[in-house]
Parts: C-alpha cells; structure tokens; sequence
C-alpha cells in the first residue's frame, strides 16, 4: 500500500474504463424481468432467513419511557422560527441506557404513521470510480493509486437498469466518483434519456457538485432526483478533510437542485473525527432546515489509503450512537425518504447494520445493483458488504430481509412525499453563509 505522500497521482478523468465492456454477470443475465420477481417472492424469504436470528423487532421496551426533555417537540414562534430546536435535538442525542430502545420505538412508529410500511428500494449502480477530488476520508479519492479505475459504459448500465425493472427496484441511483467533464457530463444526460425512454425507472444522480447548467441539463433529461451529502455541518471541519472544496458550495448546489425542481437528497457521515456532538446535533437540524426530500447517513468508517485512515470514528466507544442518530433524524424529518444505507452493514452484523436502521426510522433500502466484477474497486470504505454478490443476489436478500422484518416492497416511483410527482419547490433551500444547523 503506498503511503499518503507517494500516492499522489489523479486519475486521467476520460481515460477509458478498465476491464469495461459487457462481461457477464452470470446469475444476473438469466434473469429477466419477468421470472426474476416471482423467483424473489418464492426463495428470497427462505433464503434470508437461514442467516437470520436475533431481530430486535420482538422486543417490547414498552416500560422505558424517553426523558421529558427527549419528547419535547420543537416549539414553533408566532413567526414561525423554532426555539428549542436544538436543545431538543440535543436531548434525543443524549439518550442512554434503555431510554434508547424507546427512542427506536418512537422512530419506527413515526416512520411508520408517516412512511407506511413499504421500502421503497432503490438499486444503487456505482458506474464508475474515476474521481477528480481528494476527499479525506474516501476510499476512491483520486490519490489512491491502488485503485484500478473503471467507468462501465451506457449498453451496460442500460442493461442493469433493464433488470431492475425485474427486481422490484423502481429507481435507479447512478453513482461515481466526481469527474466533472462537457463530454462526461454530455453523455450522462444520453443516458438519463435512455433509461426514462426504455424504462419506468426513477432516475437519480449522484455524481457531486455541478454548475447550474449541467444539473438544469440532466433535469431536461428526465432526471428525478440528486443526492450530495454536505457530510457536516461544520464549515471549520469541512474544510478540513474536503480539498479545494467548501460546505458553502456544496450547499450552493443542493440550492440550485431544489430551485430546478429535483428533488434532494443529502445528508452527512457520522462520527466524522472531530465531530462532537454538537456538531451531530446541528448536522440533524441542517437536514430539517433543507427539508430535504431523502436523507442518506452512516458511519464514517476509515479507510487505511486515506489520511484520515488511522483515526477512529469519534463513536468508537459507544457504536449505537450512529442509532441514536438516526432516530434522531427521523423524529426530525419525519416525512423524508430516509434510506438503511450500506455503511450500516459495515459495521454491524448479526442482527445487520441494515436491517435494525430499517427498524429505528429508515424506509428505504438501497441494493447495490453494480455488476459483480466493479464491485472490489468501489470501496469507498473497508468492509463494505456483497462485494462478492452481484445485482441479482442483492436482490433476492432484500426480499428475505423485508420478510423478516415484516414489511414490504414499496410500490409507485416512491417520490418525495413532500413535493408531489416532479418535486416542484415549496420552500427554497437557503444558500450557505452560515452553514450551521442553527434554525
Ligand atoms: N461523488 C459522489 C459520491 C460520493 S461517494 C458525491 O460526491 O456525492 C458517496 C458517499 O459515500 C459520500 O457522500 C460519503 O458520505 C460516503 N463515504 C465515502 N467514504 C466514506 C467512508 N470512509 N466512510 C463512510 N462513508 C463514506
């Protein structure tokens, strides 16, 4: 592994995908469409639960009450502001003990008044590795030379989308490093035309910051939705593990997403180093300050190629904090699209990351629908879950995780439930001056 001050070298942004082209994805070609939902109905739940155990769901904490203070709502002014916004939040963070089984409870029943019981799933496609930014804590950062960079090409993504189709996934999440180029950039609206032509999919992009125009672009396109996590909320430390970037300008960008009319999608890693919990209070409140549509947080989990490899996350001591955290944000945002994101499973196992985030607020689950062979050099973290799997069996484990849960597939394109069918604008995103959680 070379060390930080050796591995210096960016990836040539359109150079040609390694290893691209239309390798088989074996179980995944002979599934089509039309066997492929009825196989995941008859095996999937079998399957799933010879790996299961131990679920939380059957536990009734129903002695263990919150602290006044953890149920104290915000209080909204006559002009409209919310005073208490932050001590509130400040106080679900500081629940412990078995206070936190209730506070999960309430998560899940929010979830569940507001979000129904249906997961919508929406199957990730990493596309490609090739990145032009340095992040500290990303496992794909373009100084990692032991990364063999691939972009697959728009046949092969449209026949992964094609399968999606099959596997219940009624979005596409099109993922990448950050590799921002006119011809690049050209294409990616090619395909978003693609798949809304070929397909009933959803089609988000996530794929980093943009000018207007080439967001205003892929819109025209068809694009539905964006997701760019501001990561935190601290500006100081933003700036600290983001090169020659800003939370200001990322911020920027969610505005210019939400004033276009697609709907948005952020959110933050969590136990960032140097993140107190302060810092978590006020990243929960600047998604409720968004009104973010979807809001996708996990763990920071270092990646040893990375500067920030050898430092632990600032929960180490106390892992379920990244639960607290997310219930937290559910009772925060209680109509956004919260997803169990992949993190969750890298650093919980038996009962996995996933399946308990499903229970402690998250609606949505994200398949990783990346072909098999792309999959060990898109490791933005280390143990990262099914690098070994393939699209197809992402998707079959997904039905047996639901069934264990008790809940199903969400139907419909699983839009925002805040801004109808398209996500015109309600409230304008503010621009970032202060970019603290602070209402
Ligand atoms: N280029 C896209 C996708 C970035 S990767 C963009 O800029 O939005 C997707 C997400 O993975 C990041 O937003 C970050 O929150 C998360 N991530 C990257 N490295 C991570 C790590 N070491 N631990 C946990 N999450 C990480």
């Amino acid at each position: 592994m070379p060390t930080h001050a050796e591995a210096c070298r960016p990836p040539d942004l359109d150079q040609p995908p390694a290893g691209g082209g239309h390798a088989p994805q074996g179980f995944a070609d002979v599934w089509n469409a039309g066997i492929g939902g009825f196989l995941l109905e008859l095996a999937g739940g079998s399957i799933y639960r010879a790996r299961m155990d131990n679920l939380d769901h059957r536990q009734r904490p129903d002695s263990v009450n919150l602290s006044r203070d953890a149920l104290q709502v915000p209080h909204v002014t006559a002009d409209g502001r919310e005073d208490n916004a932050a001590e509130w939040v400040a106080a679900l963070l500081r629940t412990s003990g078995p206070a936190r089984k209730a506070l999960y409870m309430s998560a899940d029943r929010v979830r569940r008044e507001r979000m129904g019981d249906g997961v919508f799933l929406r199957g990730i496609v990493e596309f490609s590795n090739i990145c032009g930014r340095d992040c500290h804590y990303c496992g794909i950062r373009s100084s990692n030379r032991d990364v063999r960079r691939y972009r697959m090409d728009a046949d092969e993504i449209l026949a992964v989308a094609k399968n999606m189709v099959g596997w219940k996934q009624t979005t596409i999440v099109l993922q990448s490093g950050e590799a921002a180029s006119p011809e690049g950039d050209r294409r990616l609206g090619d395909l978003i035309r693609r798949i809304k032509a070929e397909t009933d999919l959803s089609v988000t992009m996530s794929v980093g910051n943009r000018p207007r125009d080439v967001y205003s672009h892929w819109r025209d396109c068809g694009m539905d939705r964006y997701l760019l996590r501001f990561e935190t909320s601290d500006p100081a430390l933003f700036a600290q593990i983001h090169p020659a970037c800003t939370l200001g300008e990322r911020l920027e960008c969610l505005h210019i997403l939400r004033s276009l009319g697609v709907q948005v999608g952020s959110g933050f890693m969590i136990g960032v180093p140097g993140e107190t919990p302060e810092v978590l209070a006020a990243n929960i409140l600047l998604c409720r300050n968004l009104d973010l549509d979807m809001i996708g947080i996990g763990p920071f989990i270092p990646h040893p190629c990375t500067p920030l490899g050898k430092t632990a996350n600032a929960y180490a001591a106390d892992p379920e904090m990244h639960f607290v955290a997310l219930a937290a944000l559910r009772l925060a945002n209680p109509d956004a699209h919260i997803p169990a994101t992949t993190a969750f499973d890298a650093v919980f196992t038996n009962p996995s990351g996933r399946d308990l985030a499903l229970q402690r607020g998250a609606n949505v689950f994200m398949p990783n629908s990346t072909p098999g062979q792309y999959r060990k050099d898109y490791m933005l973290y280390p143990d990262k879950p099914c690098v070994d799997e393939n699209g197809a069996l992402c998707a079959f484990c997904i039905v047996g995780r639901l069934e264990m849960l008790g809940r199903q597939i969400g139907t419909g394109p699983g839009h925002s439930r805040k801004r109808g069918d398209r996500g015109v604008p309600a409230s304008p995103i503010a621009p970032a001056a202060a970019g603290s959680g602070r209402p």
